[in-house]
């Protein structure tokens, strides 16, 4: 599993502790290509993802369900939990 980028819980969650994996205090950042065009998101178990902008703002319009950045970001999901 990947390490996180940070977490905040108080519950001895010393990364890479597993702990993380489900926790709502842990947070990672990541990006993935599609045709050409990176997507930079953070991600968190319990909330999910939210894509970003370059300074880490919630982009104002989140991917629709039929946007092929979800495709590859499972795959990211896939490979790193
Ligand atoms: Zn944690």
């Amino acid at each position: 599993m990947l390490k996180p980028d940070f977490c905040t819980s108080l519950n001895g969650c010393i990364p890479p502790n597993k702990h993380c994996r489900d926790c709502s205090h842990a947070v990672w950042f990541g990006e993935v290509e599609v045709i050409g065009k990176k997507h930079l998101f953070q991600f968190n178990p319990q909330y999910g993802v939210t894509f970003v902008t370059k300074s880490g703002e919630p982009r104002v319009r989140q991917p629709s369900e039929k946007n092929p950045v979800w495709e590859a970001w499972g795959k990211w999901h896939d490979e790193f939990f």
